[in-house]
C-alpha cells in the first residue's frame, strides 16, 4: 500500500491517520511532543507541597451531537462511548436562578419553543425579538452573500436585537462556540452554529463531555485496531518537501504526505501559511474542600467567567473564558480571584468551602480569530508542493476552529491522497439536517 507521512498528532493529523490507516494506508505520524492530541489534551499537572499529581485537560472540550465526523472519529478509536452527552443547557443568572433550555415534543425547528418561553433571564419581548431572528437565519443562510462580509454583532444589529439580549443570550452561546467575541466574528460562523446546533434536528445541540482525560481518548490502546499505523513522538518534523519529511536531522522519504501542523509552524518547516490572528481561550481548575455544586455544568450570565464543568462530585469545578484577551495580562492569582469572586455569586456554597488548589491554564494561540473575511484566506488540502497536502482546523472545512473541524479536515485531508493514490474514497460524514 501506498506510504504515507503525517506531521502533526493533533485531532487533524490523527484523523488523517486513522482514516487512512483504516483504509490500509501504510501510515508514520510524527509528533513534536510526547503525548497525542495537540491543542484537545490532558497533561500531569504537577504536585505541591501536599498536593498530589494528578491528569488534566488543559482546557475542557465540549462538542454538540451535530460534531458527526468528530464521533466517527471517536468510534474508530473504539471510544464514543467515553463521551456522555447532557440533554440540558443551564443558565446561571448571578444570585443562582437557573434557567434550562431542552427539547420538548414538537419537532425541529419547534423543539426548544416549550422551555425557551420558561427562561427567566430574559423578556417576553426579547424572546419574541431572539425567535425572529433565528427564524430569520434560517431564511437567509443560503441567499446572503455578506455573511462573511460583516460581523455577527452587525447583523444582530440589523435584526434589531435589544443589548440585553445580545449580552444574555447571542453572546453567551456563540463566543464560546467560535471563541471570538460578537464583534470579531464572521456572521457565518454564528449563523452555522444556529442552523446545525440548534435548528437542523431535534438532538444536535446535545452536549457532549468526555468522561475521562482528553489524552486517554488518543491512547495507545485506541491505535491497536489501526495496525498500519505508527506514531513517532518527541519527533519535530523540521522540513517538508514533495518527497519527504525531515525528522532529527534524518530525511523520511514516501509517496504522500500530510502537513497537520498549527498555521504559525508551517514557515519552520518550509511552507507558505495564511496570516491569520488568534484568539486566547482562559480555563481555570478549581478544587475545593467540599460540595459546592450538585449542576454538571452551566453558562454562568453576566460576569467574567462563562462556563462552570462540574468535573468530581461539585468538588473540583473547571471554568472556561473563550475570547479572553481581558485576561491576556492578569496574573495567576488576579484571574483566581476574579474566578472565585464570581462563584460566590452563583454558588453561595462557595463562601465556606475552602479552596485546596488551583490552576490557570491561558491559552494564548487556542484558535485562529474566526473573523470577518477570513473564510476566503483559509486553503483547501491542496498545498502548493505535489503529493503535500495540509490538514488542521485552520484549513477551509465550512467550520471554525472545532475539534469537529479537525477532524474534518483530517478527513478531507486522507480523500485527497486515496483520490491520489487511484483508492478515492469518502471519509467526510456530510452535516446534518
Ligand atoms: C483551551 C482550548 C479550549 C478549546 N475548547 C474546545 C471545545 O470545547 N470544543 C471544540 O470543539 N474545540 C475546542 N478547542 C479547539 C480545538 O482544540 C482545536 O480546534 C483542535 O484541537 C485543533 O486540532 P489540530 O489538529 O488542527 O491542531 P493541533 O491540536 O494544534 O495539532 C497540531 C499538532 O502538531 C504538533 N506539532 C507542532 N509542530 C510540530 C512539528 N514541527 N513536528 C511535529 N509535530 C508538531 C503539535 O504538538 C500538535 O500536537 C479548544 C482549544 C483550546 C486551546
Amino acid at each position: 500500500m501506498p506510504k504515507v507521512l503525517i506531521a502533526g498528532g493533533g485531532l487533524a493529523g490523527l484523523s488523517a491517520a486513522a482514516a487512512l490507516g483504516g483504509a490500509g494506508f501504510d501510515v508514520d505520524l510524527f509528533e513534536s511532543r510526547a503525548f497525542l492530541g495537540g491543542r484537545a489534551t490532558s497533561y500531569n499537572a504537577p504536585a505541591t507541597g501536599e498536593e498530589i499529581a494528578e491528569t488534566i485537560d488543559n482546557c475542557q472540550h465540549v462538542l454538540m451531537r451535530c460534531c458527526v465526523n468528530l464521533l466517527d472519529f471517536y468510534t474508530r478509536l473504539g471510544v464514543r462511548d467515553r463521551i456522555k452527552f447532557y440533554k440540558e443547557f443551564y443558565f446561571l443568572e448571578p444570585g443562582g436562578r437557573v434557567s434550562v433550555l431542552s427539547r420538548g415534543k414538537l419537532p425541529a425547528p419547534l423543539h426548544f419553543t416549550g422551555s425557551f418561553l420558561k427562561m427567566h433571564f430574559l423578556s417576553r419581548a426579547e424572546k419574541v425579538g431572539i425567535a425572529k431572528a433565528i427564524m430569520a437565519i434560517k431564511r437567509e443562510r443560503n441567499r446572503r452573500k455578506d455573511l462573511d462580509k460583516i460581523s455577527m454583532l452587525d447583523w444582530l444589529l440589523q435584526k434589531r436585537q435589544s443589548p440585553h439580549a445580545i449580552d444574555r443570550f447571542w453572546r453567551q452561546i456563540l463566543v464560546s462556540a467560535i471563541n471570538e467575541d460578537l464583534d470579531r466574528m464572521a456572521a457565518r460562523h454564528g449563523f452555522q452554529v444556529f442552523s446545525l446546533g440548534f435548528l437542523a434536528r431535534a438532538d444536535a445541540y446535545e452536549m457532549g463531555v468526555p468522561n475521562v482525560p482528553l489524552g486517554q481518548l488518543y491512547g495507545e490502546e485506541s491505535w491497536k485496531r489501526l495496525q498500519s499505523v505508527r506514531m513517532h513522538f518527541r519527533s519535530a518534523v523540521e522540513r517538508i518537501d514533495e518527497k519527504g519529511f525531515v525528522v532529527g536531522g534524518e530525511r523520511r522519504n514516501a509517496d504522500y504526505l500530510i502537513c497537520a501542523l498549527p498555521f504559525e509552524r508551517l514557515e519552520s518547516v518550509g511552507l507558505s501559511a495564511p496570516k491569520f490572528d488568534h484568539s486566547p481561550i482562559t480555563g481555570v481548575h478549581l478544587w475545593f474542600d467540599r460540595e459546592v455544586t450538585t449542576l454538571p455544568h452551566a453558562t454562568l450570565l453576566d460576569r467574567t467567567m462563562q462556563w462552570m464543568f462540574n468535573k468530581e462530585g461539585g468538588r473540583y469545578l473547571q471554568l472556561v473564558v473563550s475570547a479572553s484577551r481581558d485576561l491576556t495580562d492578569l496574573s495567576r492569582n488576579e484571574i483566581i480571584e476574579i474566578a472565585i469572586g464570581d462563584l460566590r455569586l452563583y454558588f453561595p456554597r462557595v463562601k465556606d468551602a475552602k479552596l485546596l488548589k488551583a490552576h490557570v491554564v491561558k491559552e494564548q494561540r487556542a484558535t485562529f480569530s474566526a473573523a470577518p473575511e477570513t473564510e476566503s484566506l483559509r486553503p483547501t488540502p491542496r498545498s502548493s508542493l505535489p503529493n503535500v497536502v495540509l490538514a488542521g482546523d485552520w484549513t477551509r472545512t465550512g467550520w471554525p476552529a472545532t475539534m469537529e473541524g479537525a477532524v474534518r479536515s483530517g478527513y478531507l485531508a486522507a480523500e485527497e491522497i486515496a483520490q491520489a493514490a487511484g483508492k478515492p474514497q469518502r471519509f467526510l460524514i456530510p452535516d446534518v439536517g
